[in-house]
């Protein structure tokens, strides 16, 4: 690990403060927002001084490295959630060794981890990613097919939908960014508020807002940060 656990303590606590200021700004209560470690690249301990620092989850972008990451450190009470691009090919060991997906984004998958579900016996907790910033370097359903996405989803019985995942693009100044990031997470905070009301479905999580961009996530809503770069420091 390249950091002490000290300094990842002092980093968590900084990223708190900073969920907390922008819940502050909009009146919101800060155990409202999660803070998921992002331990994608780093060792194991990554995931264990999340776990000493009471976070409950972490997440991990291929399946691969947070399988074999999971498996030195069993005994670690942390939610692993796999926050990377899913291939069809490895929905069978995504379902097995997360706890869950927050990549879903087109309907292929759905059958698979529906499956995969069943024979673990147990439910697949799932967020559908929306690419809701439009943004052609990114993965996400396009927010005019999340409506038939949903549907599909929410008639696979081993699957629950618990909300929504996006990533805001970037713009080519801090200020771009800043005006986009905006824009994605109120258009995706929408667009789960309006396909809440059609099926009648709370869908409460809204995975949104990372390093760069947690402010107005929180500003729009978001429920749990996924943040790597503030907490581990550059990959
Ligand atoms: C890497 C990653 C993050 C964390 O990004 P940081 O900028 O390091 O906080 C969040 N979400 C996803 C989907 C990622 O792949």
């Amino acid at each position: 690990m390249t950091c002490s656990y000290e300094e990842f303590a002092a980093r968590a606590d900084a990223v708190r403060a900073r969920i907390a200021a922008a819940c502050a700004q909009t009146g919101r209560d800060p155990a409202g927002v999660e803070l998921l470690a992002v331990t994608k690249t780093h060792p194991v301990e990554a995931a264990a001084y999340a776990a000493r620092h009471g976070l409950r989850g972490v997440g991990e972008n291929r399946v691969q490295e947070g399988v074999a990451k999971r498996a030195e450190a069993p005994e670690l009470p942390l939610r692993w959630e796999l926050i990377g691009h899913l291939q069809s090919n490895k929905a069978r060991a995504a379902a097995a060794g997360f706890d869950r997906i927050q990549s879903v984004d087109r309907e292929k998958l759905l059958p698979a981890l529906d499956r995969a579900a069943a024979e673990e016996g147990r439910p697949l907790a799932i967020l559908l990613q929306v690419n809701a910033g439009h943004d052609p370097a990114k993965f996400g359903a396009d927010p005019a097919e999340a409506p038939r996405l949903l549907d599909l989803a929410l008639a696979c019985p081993h699957l629950r939908v618990d909300g929504l995942m996006t990533i805001a693009p970037l713009g080519q100044t801090p200020a771009e960014t800043l005006d986009l990031a905006t824009r994605t997470f109120s258009a995706l905070r929408e667009l789960r508020d309006t396909l809440a009301a059609r099926t009648g479905r709370p869908l409460p999580e809204l995975s949104m807002g990372m390093t760069g961009d947690l402010e107005p996530a929180v500003a729009a809503g978001s429920t749990q940060v996924r943040v790597g770069t503030a907490l581990y420091g550059t990959r």
